[in-house]
């Protein structure tokens, strides 16, 4: 019997086809012109960015704020991302409702205002807003499979060709976000605003706002969440780096004791 978040996360999954699936249908009708074209081509590339940054937005916001304790988000929006941080090859065996619902469940109150939007089809700005928005929607919902493919030890040649051309979120560079200090590349679409946002050190800074303003602490419990005190989790991690590797590699690493030889 499914729970009744998995129920919503079908039914939210449904609801963002079809909302999405008509507001790309609305743009392709209301986009008559070469220019009105060009319009929607600058605005399905802004949306891209855009959810670069919406998906380091929230992975920073449930990584660093709040706990799997936490009501309503703890358990469905919270625990998929300690799970991550303990288990990050778990995601390469989620399901598609698995994948993909929660994002759904963001998208569809989106879609469903720019669908009720007062603005005429022939209107420009209306133009922007519904094509920036049903790509960006579409990339939303992308997010959580380019994130499982960054994981993935063996994929298709294309999706290895989309990743080597950082099209989609490269693996190594995704690998930044699983070393230690563990506090920085959080954005999982493509990654792109990454670099740029660890220079102007964006998310230290807000956490710093927030403890200003709130005296509320940024902080990870994925070591409590895991039943582990801080050092051996740090060792799990190692181990599960080495597994890694082993599985790239098609066979054992020895690893030492860590006493020199005689
Ligand atoms: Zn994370
Ligand atoms: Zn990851």
């Amino acid at each position: 019997m499914p729970t009744p978040h998995r129920l919503l996360e079908i039914v939210a999954i449904a609801a963002f086809a079809l909302l999405d699936v008509g507001l790309m249908a609305r743009v392709a009708v209301a986009a008559t012109t070469t220019a009105s074209w060009c319009l929607v081509a600058v605005a399905v590339l802004t949306a891209y960015l855009v959810a670069d940054f919406a998906s380091g937005f929230v992975h920073w916001m449930f990584d660093r704020y709040f706990s799997v304790r936490t009501a309503i988000v703890g358990e469905n929006f919270v625990k998929p991302f300690r799970e991550h941080h303990v288990d990050p090859k778990g995601i390469c065996r989620h399901d598609f409702v698995e994948t993909n619902g929660n994002n759904c469940i963001g998208t569809v109150p989106i879609l469903a205002a720019v669908h009720l939007l007062p603005l005429p089809p022939d209107d420009w700005l209306w133009l922007c807003v519904a094509a920036g928005t049903a790509a960006m929607m579409i990339f939303v919902f992308c997010t959580n499979q380019f994130h499982a493919w960054a994981h993935a030890t063996r994929l298709p040649w294309y999706i290895a060709r989309l990743q080597g051309a950082w099209l989609i979120l490269n693996k190594r560079h995704h690998d930044i976000h699983h070393t230690a200090p563990f506090d920085r590349y959080y954005c999982i679409t493509t990654g792109w605003l990454n670099p740029l946002l660890h220079r102007v050190r964006f998310f230290p800074l807000t956490e710093r706002l927030i403890f200003q303003l709130t005296g509320v602490r940024a902080g990870r419990d994925d070591a409590a969440y895991a039943g582990l005190d801080p050092a051996l989790y740090a060792a799990a991690l190692r181990r599960a780096e080495v597994e890694e590797a082993e599985e790239a590699l098609g066979r054992e690493i020895p690893v030492g004791d860590g006493k020199a030889p005689q």
